[in-house]
């Protein structure tokens, strides 16, 4: 897809990867609707790249955020042409220290409103016989390993959903990827750094957002019949 002058909606763009990706795909001429809960850093996003880049703050823990985003995106643009799914939380936890309160939010930002979002963009897009779905899943969906049971295995069921839905709108004009980030050093490994656990972008030298916003926007730019369904990004010191 050519970028100029599509209309790419960017979850999870007060921060790290997403805000990455709105500079990327602004640079590429995209307009943008970016949207998280702090309004003040998607303001002050939105200012420094200029254009026709809008903000909507919402917590999509709400199950009716998704259709909300949708909704505004249209009243400001009039179609979506790429949603790029990538608002995420990390908590990991050995069983015997789960807490469980931290559950259900877990469910409901990396897994429920990516499905919701998905399903919405994807009528919408089908409707227009074009666009791109992006959901960022993780390396860790495909990892087995104490402590990420529950992040590591709703990117799993992210993987697959994303992968079905891509099944589903073949032929229809309308692609759909993941982009699978590996280490990447952004805010995400804050909750655990005041946990007093070592964050992971400590254990080896991680990657920056800006090199997952390059995968992110390799995806959107294909072009003819090609759909970039999967993309692993490893850290080149990561050896699982
Ligand atoms: P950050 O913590 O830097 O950014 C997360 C973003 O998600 C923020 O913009 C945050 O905005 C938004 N967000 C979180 N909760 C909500 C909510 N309830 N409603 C709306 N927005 C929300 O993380 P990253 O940039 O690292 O993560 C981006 C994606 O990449 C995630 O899906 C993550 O799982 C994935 N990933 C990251 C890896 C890494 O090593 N960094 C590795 C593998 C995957 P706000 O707080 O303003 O709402």
């Amino acid at each position: 897809m050519e970028l100029k002058d599509k209309v790419a909606v960017i979850t999870g763009a007060s921060a790290g990867i997403g805000a990455a990706t709105a500079r990327s795909l602004a640079q590429g001429g995209a307009r943008l609707l970016l949207v998280a809960r702090r309004e003040d850093r998607l303001q002050s996003l939105a200012q420094e790249i200029g254009g026709d880049t809008r903000f909507l703050a919402l917590d999509l823990a709400d199950p009716s955020a998704p259709q909300a985003m949708l909704d505004h995106a249209l009243g400001e643009f009039g179609a979506v042409d790429i949603l790029v799914n990538n608002a995420g939380i990390l908590r990991t936890s050995h069983y015997e220290e789960f807490d469980l309160a931290e559950l259900d939010p877990m469910i409901a930002v990396n897994y429920s409103a990516v499905v919701r979002a998905s399903v919405l963009f994807a009528r919408h897009m089908k409707a227009r016989g074009t666009g791109q779905i992006v959901n960022i899943s993780s390396i860790g969906a495909g990892i087995t390993a104490a402590g990420t049971g529950v992040y590591g295995g709703l990117k799993a069921a992210l993987e697959r959903f994303t992968d079905v839905l891509r099944i589903e709108l073949a032929g229809s004009g309308v692609c759909v990827g993941l982009v699978a980030p590996g280490t990447t050093t952004t805010e995400i490994f804050e909750d655990m750094k005041a946990k007093g656990q070592p964050g992971w972008d400590e254990y080896i030298p991680p990657m920056q957002p800006e090199e997952i916003a390059r995968a992110i926007r390799f995806m959107c730019e294909q072009t003819g019949n090609a759909n970039a369904a999967r993309m692993h990004i490893y850290a080149t010191s990561e050896s699982f």
